[in-house]
């Protein structure tokens, strides 16, 4: 099983690209943030508990973060790939996500995709996507400057022990779409080439 993951700022377009892979491979795309908003969304207890921290910007807390992606992850493992879109976003997750792999024996993270992408146009995308997207974390100002501190604080650092050194692929996330789509396609078939 091939584990790729995406992991760049708010709004730099993981989940876009999540979609591109998944077409192209029919990897599962598994994103914390769907899976958090699919339950606010039908009112859960854990919905509730959740959606504290995500209007505010904030980071739902490593337990409840866990346990909710692992046990989505679990109904996964007959694909050949998954893509892992806003997973993990702390040290403690991805200790998680290692444990969990090698508990199932499903291999190791093979591929991460680091965007890069300034502020500006972060905040840019995000309020603009606000617009059409209704989230209430994108439309309001402080809640996406809340989250660019969170991702700073939290999140940006999270890769640089130097046992990632050889999965990590940078990605100028400011090129196109379709840029980025071929680089990415091109960089999934090299690995699963020489696998
Ligand atoms: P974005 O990447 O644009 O912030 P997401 O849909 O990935 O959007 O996440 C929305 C919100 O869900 C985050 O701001 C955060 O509050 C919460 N969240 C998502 N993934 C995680 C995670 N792995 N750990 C903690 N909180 C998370």
């Amino acid at each position: 099983m091939i584990h790729i993951i995406l992991f760049g700022p708010p709004g730099c377009g993981k989940g876009t690209q999540a979609k591109f892979i998944k077409n192209q491979f029919g990897f599962v795309h598994l994103s914390t943030g769907i899976m958090f908003r699919k339950h606010i969304e039908k009112k859960t207890s854990i919905g509730k508990k959740v959606s504290y921290y995500i209007n505010r910007g904030k980071l739902v807390p490593d337990l409840i973060t866990t346990n909710i992606f692992i046990e989505e992850m679990k109904k996964c493992f007959h694909y050949k790939g998954i893509i892992y879109d806003g997973y993990p976003r702390t040290e403690k997750q991805i200790l998680s996500l290692e444990k969990t792999l090698k508990y199932f024996s499903l291999g190791k993270i093979n591929i991460i995709f680091h965007f890069k992408i300034q502020k500006e146009v972060i905040i840019y995308r995000l309020l603009n996507r606000g617009k059409t997207s209704f989230r209430k974390d994108d439309i309001n100002i402080n809640t996406v400057e809340k989250r660019i501190e969170e991702y700073n604080k939290k999140t940006s650092l999270i890769w640089k022990n130097q046992k990632w050194k050889n999965h990590l692929v940078e990605i100028k996330a400011n090129y196109s779409i379709k840029e980025i789509s071929i680089f990415v396609e091109k960089k999934i078939l090299n690995f699963v080439k020489n696998k």
